[in-house]
Protein backbone atom coordinates (compact mmCIF):
# COMPACT_ATOMS: atom_id res chain seq x y z
CA UNK A 1 0.00 0.00 0.00
CA UNK A 2 1.23 3.56 -0.86
CA UNK A 3 2.28 6.01 1.85
CA UNK A 4 3.07 9.45 1.22
CA UNK A 5 6.50 8.93 1.58
CA UNK A 6 6.41 6.00 -1.21
CA UNK A 7 5.01 7.96 -3.31
CA UNK A 8 6.61 9.65 -6.51
CA UNK A 9 6.20 12.77 -7.39
CA UNK A 10 6.23 13.58 -11.03
CA UNK A 11 3.87 13.81 -13.65
CA UNK A 12 3.11 10.34 -14.76
CA UNK A 13 1.03 11.26 -18.26
CA UNK A 14 3.85 13.77 -19.64
CA UNK A 15 6.77 10.93 -18.22
CA UNK A 16 3.95 8.20 -20.80
CA UNK A 17 3.90 10.30 -23.54
CA UNK A 18 7.30 11.19 -23.59
CA UNK A 19 8.39 7.61 -23.09
CA UNK A 20 6.80 7.05 -26.51
CA UNK A 21 9.09 9.75 -28.75
CA UNK A 22 11.89 7.92 -29.83
CA UNK A 23 14.17 9.16 -30.58
CA UNK A 24 13.19 12.72 -28.60
CA UNK A 25 14.67 15.59 -29.01
CA UNK A 26 14.26 18.98 -27.23
CA UNK A 27 14.08 21.97 -29.45
CA UNK A 28 17.48 23.76 -29.85
CA UNK A 29 16.72 27.19 -27.41
CA UNK A 30 17.25 30.79 -29.06
CA UNK A 31 20.29 31.45 -29.29
CA UNK A 32 20.98 35.23 -30.29
CA UNK A 33 18.58 37.88 -32.59
CA UNK A 34 16.58 36.89 -34.99
CA UNK A 35 12.84 38.48 -36.25
CA UNK A 36 9.65 36.80 -36.50
CA UNK A 37 6.24 37.54 -38.21
CA UNK A 38 4.71 36.29 -34.79
CA UNK A 39 6.15 35.13 -31.82
CA UNK A 40 4.01 32.58 -29.03
CA UNK A 41 5.41 33.16 -26.13
CA UNK A 42 4.02 29.17 -24.23
CA UNK A 43 4.28 25.62 -25.42
CA UNK A 44 0.68 24.06 -23.97
CA UNK A 45 -2.57 23.83 -25.89
CA UNK A 46 -2.56 27.67 -26.75
CA UNK A 47 0.06 27.83 -27.83
CA UNK A 48 0.74 25.37 -29.81
CA UNK A 49 -3.03 25.64 -31.34
CA UNK A 50 -2.65 28.52 -32.23
CA UNK A 51 0.92 27.52 -33.69
CA UNK A 52 -1.05 25.27 -36.07
CA UNK A 53 -3.90 27.64 -37.15
CA UNK A 54 -1.80 30.16 -38.02
CA UNK A 55 0.74 28.12 -40.41
CA UNK A 56 -2.62 26.45 -41.76
CA UNK A 57 -4.28 29.36 -42.61
CA UNK A 58 -0.92 31.35 -43.86
CA UNK A 59 1.41 28.67 -44.47
CA UNK A 60 4.61 31.36 -45.21
CA UNK A 61 4.61 33.46 -41.78
CA UNK A 62 7.18 33.05 -39.95
CA UNK A 63 5.78 31.71 -36.70
CA UNK A 64 8.19 30.79 -33.71
CA UNK A 65 7.09 29.54 -30.48
CA UNK A 66 9.34 30.03 -27.11
CA UNK A 67 8.48 27.53 -24.30
CA UNK A 68 10.29 28.04 -21.27
CA UNK A 69 10.68 24.09 -20.06
CA UNK A 70 9.29 21.62 -23.09
CA UNK A 71 6.08 21.79 -24.61
CA UNK A 72 3.29 20.28 -22.27
CA UNK A 73 5.90 21.39 -19.52
CA UNK A 74 2.69 23.44 -18.08
CA UNK A 75 -0.95 22.09 -16.93
CA UNK A 76 -1.03 21.04 -20.42
CA UNK A 77 0.87 18.03 -20.03
CA UNK A 78 -0.59 17.61 -16.52
CA UNK A 79 -4.15 18.06 -16.10
CA UNK A 80 -6.79 16.31 -15.28
CA UNK A 81 -7.79 15.33 -18.37
CA UNK A 82 -11.67 16.23 -18.12
CA UNK A 83 -12.72 17.19 -21.79
CA UNK A 84 -15.83 19.68 -20.72
CA UNK A 85 -17.79 22.66 -22.47
CA UNK A 86 -18.64 25.45 -20.85
CA UNK A 87 -22.36 24.87 -20.33
CA UNK A 88 -21.86 24.24 -16.64
CA UNK A 89 -21.10 28.09 -16.53
CA UNK A 90 -24.52 28.51 -19.02
CA UNK A 91 -25.80 30.77 -15.53
CA UNK A 92 -22.93 33.37 -15.20
CA UNK A 93 -22.77 33.60 -19.32
CA UNK A 94 -25.69 34.78 -19.03
CA UNK A 95 -25.56 37.33 -16.64
CA UNK A 96 -22.22 38.64 -17.98
CA UNK A 97 -23.02 38.66 -21.46
CA UNK A 98 -27.00 38.26 -22.01
CA UNK A 99 -28.20 34.96 -23.15
CA UNK A 100 -27.96 34.68 -27.14
CA UNK A 101 -24.03 35.66 -26.49
CA UNK A 102 -23.89 32.83 -23.50
CA UNK A 103 -25.60 30.55 -26.50
CA UNK A 104 -22.89 31.53 -29.03
CA UNK A 105 -19.93 31.06 -27.03
CA UNK A 106 -21.16 28.06 -25.63
CA UNK A 107 -21.86 26.18 -29.14
CA UNK A 108 -18.56 27.83 -30.28
CA UNK A 109 -16.72 25.74 -27.51
CA UNK A 110 -18.75 22.79 -28.22
CA UNK A 111 -17.66 23.49 -32.06
CA UNK A 112 -13.89 23.56 -30.92
CA UNK A 113 -14.54 20.22 -29.23
CA UNK A 114 -15.58 18.43 -31.89
CA UNK A 115 -13.01 19.94 -34.05
CA UNK A 116 -10.19 18.81 -31.55
CA UNK A 117 -11.27 15.07 -31.76
CA UNK A 118 -11.59 15.49 -35.41
CA UNK A 119 -8.16 16.68 -35.52
CA UNK A 120 -6.31 14.14 -33.69
CA UNK A 121 -8.28 11.41 -35.66
CA UNK A 122 -6.43 13.23 -38.73
CA UNK A 123 -3.38 13.94 -37.64
CA UNK A 124 -2.62 10.31 -35.92
CA UNK A 125 -2.86 11.97 -32.51
CA UNK A 126 -3.95 9.26 -29.81
CA UNK A 127 -4.29 11.32 -27.32
CA UNK A 128 -6.84 8.32 -25.75
CA UNK A 129 -10.42 10.47 -26.08
CA UNK A 130 -12.95 8.43 -24.56
CA UNK A 131 -16.46 10.29 -24.91
CA UNK A 132 -18.14 8.55 -21.17
CA UNK A 133 -19.57 12.15 -20.23
CA UNK A 134 -18.77 14.12 -16.84
CA UNK A 135 -20.59 13.44 -13.72
CA UNK A 136 -21.37 16.24 -11.31
CA UNK A 137 -22.27 14.29 -8.02
CA UNK A 138 -23.73 15.36 -4.81
CA UNK A 139 -22.36 13.15 -2.03
CA UNK A 140 -23.73 15.02 0.85
CA UNK A 141 -27.61 16.22 1.47
CA UNK A 142 -26.50 19.52 1.31
CA UNK A 143 -25.13 19.13 -1.73
CA UNK A 144 -27.95 17.88 -3.65
CA UNK A 145 -30.26 20.27 -5.91
CA UNK A 146 -29.34 23.42 -7.55
CA UNK A 147 -29.10 21.52 -11.21
CA UNK A 148 -32.06 21.15 -12.21
CA UNK A 149 -32.48 24.63 -12.83
CA UNK A 150 -29.64 24.79 -14.84
CA UNK A 151 -30.73 21.42 -17.07
CA UNK A 152 -34.28 23.28 -17.65
CA UNK A 153 -32.64 26.46 -18.01
CA UNK A 154 -30.87 25.22 -21.10
CA UNK A 155 -33.17 22.86 -22.49
CA UNK A 156 -35.24 25.87 -22.74
CA UNK A 157 -32.63 26.52 -25.89
CA UNK A 158 -32.89 23.30 -27.04
CA UNK A 159 -29.38 22.52 -25.44
CA UNK A 160 -29.66 18.99 -23.80
CA UNK A 161 -26.05 17.70 -23.14
CA UNK A 162 -27.37 16.69 -19.64
CA UNK A 163 -29.78 14.20 -17.93
CA UNK A 164 -29.81 13.47 -14.17
CA UNK A 165 -29.18 10.40 -12.77
CA UNK A 166 -29.89 8.43 -9.13
CA UNK A 167 -27.92 7.11 -6.88
CA UNK A 168 -29.07 3.61 -7.84
CA UNK A 169 -28.54 4.15 -11.56
CA UNK A 170 -24.69 5.69 -10.94
CA UNK A 171 -24.21 2.60 -8.79
CA UNK A 172 -25.21 0.33 -11.30
CA UNK A 173 -23.54 1.65 -14.27
CA UNK A 174 -20.55 2.63 -12.51
CA UNK A 175 -20.19 0.64 -9.53
CA UNK A 176 -19.26 4.08 -7.57
CA UNK A 177 -21.39 3.88 -4.53
CA UNK A 178 -22.59 6.62 -2.00
CA UNK A 179 -23.60 9.14 -4.60
CA UNK A 180 -27.07 10.63 -3.98
CA UNK A 181 -27.86 11.60 -7.18
CA UNK A 182 -26.00 13.12 -10.51
CA UNK A 183 -25.92 15.19 -12.96
CA UNK A 184 -24.66 13.56 -16.20
CA UNK A 185 -23.26 15.37 -19.28
CA UNK A 186 -23.23 12.94 -21.96
CA UNK A 187 -21.29 15.14 -24.36
CA UNK A 188 -17.98 15.18 -22.32
CA UNK A 189 -14.85 13.04 -22.33
CA UNK A 190 -11.49 12.29 -20.88
CA UNK A 191 -8.31 12.07 -22.39
CA UNK A 192 -4.51 11.69 -21.81
CA UNK A 193 -3.69 15.66 -21.70
CA UNK A 194 -0.10 15.23 -22.76
CA UNK A 195 -0.09 12.82 -25.34
CA UNK A 196 -2.39 15.81 -26.83
CA UNK A 197 -0.08 18.34 -26.25
CA UNK A 198 2.49 16.30 -27.23
CA UNK A 199 0.71 15.32 -30.66
CA UNK A 200 -0.10 19.22 -30.87
CA UNK A 201 4.04 19.83 -31.03
CA UNK A 202 4.44 17.09 -33.52
CA UNK A 203 2.02 18.39 -35.83
CA UNK A 204 2.95 22.45 -35.31
CA UNK A 205 6.81 21.20 -36.48
CA UNK A 206 5.14 19.26 -39.20
CA UNK A 207 3.71 22.49 -40.55
CA UNK A 208 6.85 24.53 -40.08
CA UNK A 209 6.88 26.53 -37.12
CA UNK A 210 10.02 26.79 -35.33
CA UNK A 211 10.21 26.06 -31.73
CA UNK A 212 12.58 26.80 -29.47
CA UNK A 213 12.30 25.06 -26.13
CA UNK A 214 14.70 25.49 -22.74
CA UNK A 215 13.77 29.78 -23.98
CA UNK A 216 12.41 32.26 -21.76
CA UNK A 217 10.74 35.10 -21.82
CA UNK A 218 12.83 38.04 -19.82
CA UNK A 219 11.21 40.83 -21.73
CA UNK A 220 8.92 42.45 -23.35
CA UNK A 221 9.32 45.80 -25.01
CA UNK A 222 5.74 46.77 -25.45
CA UNK A 223 6.56 49.24 -28.42
CA UNK A 224 5.37 49.32 -32.25
CA UNK A 225 6.74 46.49 -33.29
CA UNK A 226 7.39 44.57 -30.36
CA UNK A 227 10.21 42.73 -29.03
CA UNK A 228 10.39 39.52 -27.57
CA UNK A 229 13.53 39.19 -24.93
CA UNK A 230 15.07 36.03 -23.70
CA UNK A 231 17.52 34.69 -21.64
CA UNK A 232 19.99 34.08 -24.42
CA UNK A 233 18.71 36.43 -27.25
CA UNK A 234 15.60 38.72 -28.95
CA UNK A 235 13.35 38.38 -31.47
CA UNK A 236 11.95 41.46 -33.29
CA UNK A 237 8.29 40.62 -34.16
CA UNK A 238 4.87 42.15 -35.67
CA UNK A 239 3.02 40.07 -33.37
CA UNK A 240 3.51 38.59 -30.24
CA UNK A 241 0.94 35.57 -28.38
CA UNK A 242 0.98 35.38 -24.06
CA UNK A 243 0.05 31.83 -24.00
CA UNK A 244 1.68 31.46 -20.67
CA UNK A 245 -1.76 30.59 -18.61
CA UNK A 246 -0.73 30.98 -14.94
CA UNK A 247 2.57 32.59 -15.46
CA UNK A 248 1.09 35.08 -17.15
CA UNK A 249 0.22 36.91 -14.00
CA UNK A 250 3.90 38.22 -14.12
CA UNK A 251 2.84 40.56 -16.65
CA UNK A 252 1.37 43.60 -15.09
CA UNK A 253 -1.80 44.10 -17.18
CA UNK A 254 -2.70 40.68 -16.05
CA UNK A 255 -2.06 40.39 -12.49
CA UNK A 256 -5.09 41.32 -10.81
CA UNK A 257 -7.52 39.53 -13.57
CA UNK A 258 -6.03 36.09 -12.63
CA UNK A 259 -4.96 34.66 -9.20
CA UNK A 260 -3.27 31.56 -9.18
CA UNK A 261 -4.09 28.45 -6.76
CA UNK A 262 -2.66 24.95 -7.11
CA UNK A 263 -4.44 21.48 -7.96
CA UNK A 264 -3.26 18.02 -7.58
CA UNK A 265 -3.54 14.78 -9.13
CA UNK A 266 -2.59 11.27 -8.11
CA UNK A 267 -2.77 8.34 -10.20
CA UNK A 268 -3.47 4.57 -9.09
CA UNK A 269 -1.35 1.85 -9.50
CA UNK A 270 -3.21 -0.67 -12.42
CA UNK A 271 -6.28 -2.06 -11.31
CA UNK A 272 -8.12 -3.18 -14.78
CA UNK A 273 -10.10 -5.99 -13.48
CA UNK A 274 -11.73 -4.15 -10.64
CA UNK A 275 -12.67 -1.29 -13.40
CA UNK A 276 -13.92 -3.97 -15.75
CA UNK A 277 -16.33 -5.59 -12.99
CA UNK A 278 -17.62 -2.08 -11.66
CA UNK A 279 -18.19 -1.04 -15.23
CA UNK A 280 -15.81 2.23 -14.43
CA UNK A 281 -13.43 1.32 -17.04
CA UNK A 282 -16.16 2.98 -19.50
CA UNK A 283 -16.77 5.72 -16.71
CA UNK A 284 -17.19 9.35 -16.72
CA UNK A 285 -14.97 12.00 -15.32
CA UNK A 286 -16.29 12.39 -12.16
CA UNK A 287 -16.46 15.80 -9.78
CA UNK A 288 -18.11 15.80 -6.17
CA UNK A 289 -20.18 18.57 -4.82
CA UNK A 290 -17.65 20.30 -2.04
CA UNK A 291 -16.12 23.14 -2.35
CA UNK A 292 -12.99 21.62 -2.26
CA UNK A 293 -14.12 19.82 -5.15
CA UNK A 294 -13.17 16.12 -5.54
CA UNK A 295 -12.36 14.99 -8.72
CA UNK A 296 -12.34 11.36 -10.23
CA UNK A 297 -11.47 9.49 -13.40
CA UNK A 298 -10.91 6.16 -14.81
CA UNK A 299 -7.63 6.12 -17.57
CA UNK A 300 -7.48 3.94 -20.67
CA UNK A 301 -4.64 1.72 -18.97
CA UNK A 302 -7.12 0.78 -16.17
CA UNK A 303 -5.57 3.18 -13.29
CA UNK A 304 -7.96 6.18 -11.18
CA UNK A 305 -6.68 9.16 -11.37
CA UNK A 306 -8.22 11.78 -8.81
CA UNK A 307 -7.50 15.06 -7.50
CA UNK A 308 -8.26 18.05 -5.82
CA UNK A 309 -7.00 21.87 -4.69
CA UNK A 310 -4.11 22.15 -3.18
CA UNK A 311 -2.92 24.87 -1.06
CA UNK A 312 -0.41 27.02 -2.47
CA UNK A 313 -1.58 30.68 -3.80
CA UNK A 314 0.62 33.36 -5.94
CA UNK A 315 1.10 36.30 -4.25
CA UNK A 316 1.46 39.15 -6.80
CA UNK A 317 0.99 36.36 -9.27
CA UNK A 318 4.46 35.13 -8.60
CA UNK A 319 4.40 31.23 -9.43
CA UNK A 320 6.27 29.91 -7.33
CA UNK A 321 8.18 26.14 -6.92
CA UNK A 322 5.27 25.28 -4.02
CA UNK A 323 3.03 24.91 -6.96
CA UNK A 324 5.16 21.82 -7.85
CA UNK A 325 4.83 19.83 -5.18
CA UNK A 326 1.19 20.72 -3.56
CA UNK A 327 -0.23 17.20 -2.98
CA UNK A 328 -0.60 17.21 0.93
CA UNK A 329 -3.93 18.00 0.94
CA UNK A 330 -5.09 15.47 -1.56
CA UNK A 331 -2.86 12.84 0.05
CA UNK A 332 -4.00 13.40 3.37
CA UNK A 333 -5.49 9.83 4.53
CA UNK A 334 -7.86 10.91 6.70
CA UNK A 335 -9.80 13.58 4.48
CA UNK A 336 -9.39 11.14 1.35
CA UNK A 337 -10.92 8.22 3.51
CA UNK A 338 -14.05 10.15 4.13
CA UNK A 339 -14.69 11.98 1.05
CA UNK A 340 -13.65 9.36 -1.83
CA UNK A 341 -14.02 6.31 0.23
CA UNK A 342 -17.49 6.49 0.02
CA UNK A 343 -17.25 6.73 -3.93
CA UNK A 344 -14.49 4.32 -4.63
CA UNK A 345 -13.00 2.49 -1.54
CA UNK A 346 -9.03 2.44 -1.37
CA UNK A 347 -7.68 4.85 -3.74
CA UNK A 348 -4.16 4.80 -3.29
CA UNK A 349 -1.84 7.24 -5.27
CA UNK A 350 1.19 5.69 -6.69
CA UNK A 351 2.30 8.94 -8.43
CA UNK A 352 1.40 12.18 -7.38
CA UNK A 353 1.70 15.95 -8.90
CA UNK A 354 0.11 19.81 -9.18
CA UNK A 355 0.43 22.74 -11.29
CA UNK A 356 -1.22 26.51 -10.82
CA UNK A 357 -4.10 27.01 -12.29
CA UNK A 358 -5.35 30.99 -13.60
CA UNK A 359 -8.46 31.57 -12.22
CA UNK A 360 -10.41 34.50 -13.45
CA UNK A 361 -13.09 36.53 -11.14
CA UNK A 362 -15.89 35.03 -13.01
CA UNK A 363 -14.27 31.78 -14.03
CA UNK A 364 -14.53 32.62 -17.96
CA UNK A 365 -11.05 32.91 -19.94
CA UNK A 366 -10.50 36.62 -21.68
CA UNK A 367 -9.00 36.87 -25.18
CA UNK A 368 -7.74 39.64 -26.84
CA UNK A 369 -5.14 42.18 -26.66
CA UNK A 370 -3.07 43.45 -23.68
CA UNK A 371 -4.61 46.68 -22.82
CA UNK A 372 -2.63 49.56 -24.67
CA UNK A 373 -0.52 47.15 -26.81
CA UNK A 374 -2.75 46.00 -29.88
CA UNK A 375 -0.15 44.03 -31.45
CA UNK A 376 0.36 41.67 -28.15
CA UNK A 377 -2.41 39.36 -28.15
CA UNK A 378 -3.15 36.68 -25.19
CA UNK A 379 -5.58 34.39 -23.64
CA UNK A 380 -5.56 34.11 -19.80
CA UNK A 381 -8.11 32.58 -17.29
CA UNK A 382 -9.62 29.09 -17.91
CA UNK A 383 -10.03 28.95 -14.21
CA UNK A 384 -8.93 25.06 -14.39
CA UNK A 385 -11.36 24.37 -17.38
CA UNK A 386 -8.87 24.68 -20.61
CA UNK A 387 -8.53 21.63 -22.47
CA UNK A 388 -11.68 22.10 -24.26
CA UNK A 389 -11.71 25.98 -24.76
CA UNK A 390 -8.05 26.34 -25.38
CA UNK A 391 -9.24 24.83 -29.25
CA UNK A 392 -11.47 27.98 -29.37
CA UNK A 393 -8.64 29.94 -28.15
CA UNK A 394 -6.21 29.35 -30.88
CA UNK A 395 -9.00 29.94 -33.43
CA UNK A 396 -9.45 33.40 -31.66
CA UNK A 397 -6.23 34.56 -30.87
CA UNK A 398 -5.24 33.32 -35.04
CA UNK A 399 -7.84 35.97 -36.27
CA UNK A 400 -7.07 38.36 -33.76
CA UNK A 401 -3.13 37.99 -34.94
CA UNK A 402 -4.08 38.26 -38.78
CA UNK A 403 -6.51 40.58 -38.10
CA UNK A 404 -9.35 39.15 -39.88
CA UNK A 405 -12.32 39.77 -37.68
CA UNK A 406 -14.97 37.13 -37.59
CA UNK A 407 -17.73 35.82 -35.51
CA UNK A 408 -15.42 34.46 -33.20
CA UNK A 409 -13.71 37.94 -32.46
CA UNK A 410 -17.13 38.85 -31.78
CA UNK A 411 -17.36 36.70 -28.68
CA UNK A 412 -17.96 38.15 -25.53
CA UNK A 413 -14.53 36.25 -24.39
CA UNK A 414 -12.76 38.88 -26.39
CA UNK A 415 -12.92 41.70 -23.69
CA UNK A 416 -10.52 43.21 -22.00
CA UNK A 417 -9.28 41.18 -18.56
CA UNK A 418 -12.17 42.25 -16.78
CA UNK A 419 -13.45 41.62 -13.63
CA UNK A 420 -10.34 42.20 -11.57
CA UNK A 421 -9.40 40.75 -8.25
CA UNK A 422 -8.53 43.66 -5.23
CA UNK A 423 -4.83 44.86 -4.91
CA UNK A 424 -1.85 42.59 -3.24
CA UNK A 425 -2.32 41.27 0.04
CA UNK A 426 -5.72 41.91 0.11
CA UNK A 427 -6.28 39.28 -2.51
CA UNK A 428 -3.89 36.54 -1.06
CA UNK A 429 -5.30 37.23 2.69
CA UNK A 430 -9.01 37.51 1.17
CA UNK A 431 -8.20 34.38 -0.93
CA UNK A 432 -7.01 32.32 2.14
CA UNK A 433 -9.83 33.52 4.35
CA UNK A 434 -12.26 32.08 1.92
CA UNK A 435 -10.89 28.94 1.21
CA UNK A 436 -10.17 28.05 4.55
CA UNK A 437 -14.10 28.91 4.91
CA UNK A 438 -14.67 26.61 2.46
CA UNK A 439 -12.39 24.08 3.62
CA UNK A 440 -14.39 24.18 7.31
CA UNK A 441 -18.05 24.14 5.76
CA UNK A 442 -17.11 20.68 3.88
CA UNK A 443 -15.97 19.42 6.87
CA UNK A 444 -19.09 20.48 8.67
CA UNK A 445 -21.25 19.00 5.40
CA UNK A 446 -19.31 15.79 6.13
CA UNK A 447 -19.65 15.08 9.58
CA UNK A 448 -23.25 16.69 9.32
CA UNK A 449 -21.50 19.60 11.27
CA UNK A 450 -22.42 23.10 11.55
CA UNK A 451 -20.48 26.61 10.90
CA UNK A 452 -21.19 29.88 12.13
CA UNK A 453 -22.70 32.67 9.99
CA UNK A 454 -19.26 34.63 9.00
CA UNK A 455 -18.04 31.38 7.75
CA UNK A 456 -21.01 30.70 5.84
CA UNK A 457 -20.93 34.28 4.47
CA UNK A 458 -16.95 33.68 3.02
CA UNK A 459 -17.37 30.27 1.99
CA UNK A 460 -20.40 31.26 -0.84
CA UNK A 461 -17.62 33.09 -2.17
CA UNK A 462 -15.80 29.80 -3.54
CA UNK A 463 -18.81 28.29 -4.29
CA UNK A 464 -22.28 29.26 -5.82
CA UNK A 465 -22.80 25.64 -7.04
CA UNK A 466 -23.16 24.60 -10.41
CA UNK A 467 -25.85 26.91 -11.62
CA UNK A 468 -24.46 30.42 -10.23
CA UNK A 469 -20.60 30.82 -10.28
CA UNK A 470 -20.79 34.87 -10.39
CA UNK A 471 -19.43 34.60 -6.80
CA UNK A 472 -16.34 32.57 -7.89
CA UNK A 473 -16.57 28.59 -8.78
CA UNK A 474 -15.74 25.78 -7.11
CA UNK A 475 -11.61 25.42 -6.78
CA UNK A 476 -11.52 22.57 -9.38
CA UNK A 477 -10.17 21.83 -12.98
CA UNK A 478 -13.27 21.48 -14.41
CA UNK A 479 -15.60 21.71 -11.28
CA UNK A 480 -17.35 24.32 -12.74
C1 LIG B 1 -3.38 19.91 -12.03
C2 LIG B 1 -4.28 20.52 -13.08
C3 LIG B 1 -5.41 19.83 -13.49
C4 LIG B 1 -6.24 20.36 -14.48
N1 LIG B 1 -7.30 19.61 -14.94
C5 LIG B 1 -8.06 20.07 -15.97
C6 LIG B 1 -9.08 19.26 -16.54
O1 LIG B 1 -9.27 18.12 -16.15
N2 LIG B 1 -9.81 19.77 -17.57
C7 LIG B 1 -9.61 21.03 -18.06
O2 LIG B 1 -10.32 21.45 -18.96
N3 LIG B 1 -8.60 21.81 -17.56
C8 LIG B 1 -7.82 21.34 -16.56
N4 LIG B 1 -6.79 22.10 -16.09
C9 LIG B 1 -6.52 23.39 -16.74
C10 LIG B 1 -5.86 23.20 -18.10
O3 LIG B 1 -4.82 22.26 -17.99
C11 LIG B 1 -5.32 24.54 -18.59
O4 LIG B 1 -6.39 25.48 -18.62
C12 LIG B 1 -4.73 24.46 -19.99
O5 LIG B 1 -3.81 23.41 -20.08
C13 LIG B 1 -4.08 25.79 -20.32
O6 LIG B 1 -3.27 25.63 -21.47
P1 LIG B 1 -2.25 26.77 -21.82
O7 LIG B 1 -1.58 26.40 -23.06
O8 LIG B 1 -2.96 28.08 -21.77
O9 LIG B 1 -1.25 26.77 -20.59
P2 LIG B 1 -0.02 25.80 -20.25
O10 LIG B 1 -0.21 24.44 -20.75
O11 LIG B 1 0.25 25.95 -18.79
O12 LIG B 1 1.16 26.43 -21.08
C14 LIG B 1 1.82 27.61 -20.68
C15 LIG B 1 3.27 27.40 -21.00
O13 LIG B 1 3.96 28.62 -20.84
C16 LIG B 1 5.27 28.29 -20.44
N5 LIG B 1 5.90 29.47 -19.84
C17 LIG B 1 5.66 30.01 -18.63
N6 LIG B 1 6.45 31.07 -18.42
C18 LIG B 1 7.22 31.20 -19.54
C19 LIG B 1 8.24 32.12 -19.92
N7 LIG B 1 8.65 33.12 -19.12
N8 LIG B 1 8.82 31.95 -21.13
C20 LIG B 1 8.44 30.94 -21.97
N9 LIG B 1 7.47 30.06 -21.64
C21 LIG B 1 6.86 30.18 -20.45
C22 LIG B 1 5.06 27.17 -19.42
O14 LIG B 1 6.24 26.42 -19.22
C23 LIG B 1 3.94 26.39 -20.07
O15 LIG B 1 4.39 25.28 -20.81
C24 LIG B 1 -5.94 21.61 -15.08
C25 LIG B 1 -4.81 22.31 -14.67
C26 LIG B 1 -3.98 21.77 -13.68
C27 LIG B 1 -2.74 22.52 -13.28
Amino acid sequence: MASPDTIIHRNYWLDEALAQETPRDDAPPLDGDRRADVVIVGGGYTGLWTAIDLKTREPSLDVVLIERDICGWGASGRNAGYLLNLWAKFATMKRRFGRDEAIAIGRAVDQGIEELIQFCDDNGIDAEIRRHGWLMAATRPQHDGNWPAMIDDLARHQITPYEELSGAEIKARWGLTGILAGMLDRTAGHLQPAKLVRGLRRVALERGVTIHEHTSLTGLERRRPPVVRTDHGSIKTDKVVIAMNAWGARLPELRRFIMVTGYANAMTAPQPERLQETGFADGPCVNDSYNLINSLRPTAGGRVLFGKPGTALALGGHVDASFEDDTARLLDADRRRQELDPLMPGLEAAFAWSGPIDRSRDGLPVFGPLPGSPDIVHATGFSGDGVGPCRLAGKVLTSLVLETPDELTALGLVRPPDPEFPPEPVRWIGTRLVRRAAGKIDLADRDNGRVGAVTTRLGKLIAAGVADTEAGPKESPSGS
